[in-house]
């Protein structure tokens, strides 16, 4: 029993390291890659579930690495969180959305809403690049939504404390804060009346399966009440079917988003659809 054990942990531990190797390796090209310009952002659009009009977009991020296919985020950002690079990756992200989506702003009145990682809000520096890339872009701040997920904020300490200070100081300037894929994190529901926010984002995972799956229903309505109680914007994530439009628009859900309306799409097919949605 003993000899097995040990085996079991070698194996582990050579799995591990095959694991880290591998790790070095991603983010040693995630690093070439950004100076090389091999990133691009894509954008999804938010629809108001009152028309189905899109109200706005999200910057999602694609590695997009010469004659390989595009390298989706949830493989590489965890990588580049863990290394620092995101601070990198993320402002780069910031100052290219905010280019890209100052033409559909002026045209449409189209707002912007960018990926913030807690790595982001923890260099002091973040207010100022965030003001600069909107300054630099010509992009207005009311015109920008920033999404943190709820972890970065609720635990205490000084890095909390000094991403409450970031939000707190772009807020003021007219920057919005979502909570990104509300509902998944552990905190208590006291931080939505206390924190510095102005939207929730209902994580995809409480979508109903079908018309018989009430119980989910019943959480996201109470969600949205919630939200509306608070004075906070709902935007449903992940709305596949057009039962899911149906039933979010009756429980007085504002915004949906999702592949029911539209995927991600390259900056040049947004404007594209935009025109085309666009009726006057
Ligand atoms: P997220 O912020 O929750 O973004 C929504 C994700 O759901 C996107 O995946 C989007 O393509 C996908 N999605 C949209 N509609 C649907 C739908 O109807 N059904 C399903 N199943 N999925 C849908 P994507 O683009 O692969 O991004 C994955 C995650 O990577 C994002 O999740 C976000 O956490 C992270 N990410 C992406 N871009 C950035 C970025 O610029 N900065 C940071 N820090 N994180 C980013
Ligand atoms: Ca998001
Ligand atoms: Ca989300
Ligand atoms: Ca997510």
């Amino acid at each position: 029993a003993k000899a097995a054990g040990k085996d079991q942990a070698t194996l582990y531990d050579v799995a591990l390291r095959v694991e880290q190797a591998e790790r070095m390796r991603l983010l040693e090209r995630l690093r070439e890659s950004v100076d090389a310009g091999e990133f691009a952002v894509h954008y999804q659009p938010i629809v108001s579930l009152d028309d189905d009009r899109p109200v706005a977009v999200e910057a999602l991020v694609r590695w997009t690495p010469p004659g390989r296919p595009p390298i989706s985020p949830d493989r590489f950002i965890p990588a580049a969180e863990d290394s620092g690079l995101i601070v990198v990756l993320g402002e780069w992200v910031l100052r290219q959305a905010c280019a890209d989506a100052v033409a559909w702003h002026r045209r449409w009145g189209t707002t912007l809403t960018v990926n913030v990682s807690p790595r982001q809000l923890v260099d002091p520096q973040f207010t100022t690049k965030a003001l600069a890339a909107l300054r630099d872009s010509g992009l207005p701040p009311q015109a920008l939504t920033l999404e943190i997920t709820e972890g970065v904020l609720v635990k205490a300490g000084p890095e909390a404390h000094q991403a409450l200070l970031h939000l707190s100081a772009l807020r003021s300037e007219g920057v919005r804060v979502a909570i990104d894929d509300f509902g998944t994190g552990y905190s208590s529901l006291a931080y939505l009346r206390d924190l510095p926010i102005d939207v929730l984002k209902i994580d995809r995972s409480f979508m109903p399966s079908d018309n018989t799956d009430t119980q989910q229903a019943a959480l996201v309505r109470a969600i949205v009440d919630l939200a509306a109680g608070l004075g906070l914007t709902t935007v449903a994530e992940g709305v596949e079917t057009a039962d899911h439009a149906d039933l979010l628009r009756d429980l007085g859900c504002e915004r949906g988003q999702g592949y029911h309306f539209a995927r991600p799409i390259p900056a040049a097919h947004l404007t594209a659809l935009l025109a085309d949605t666009d009726t006057d």
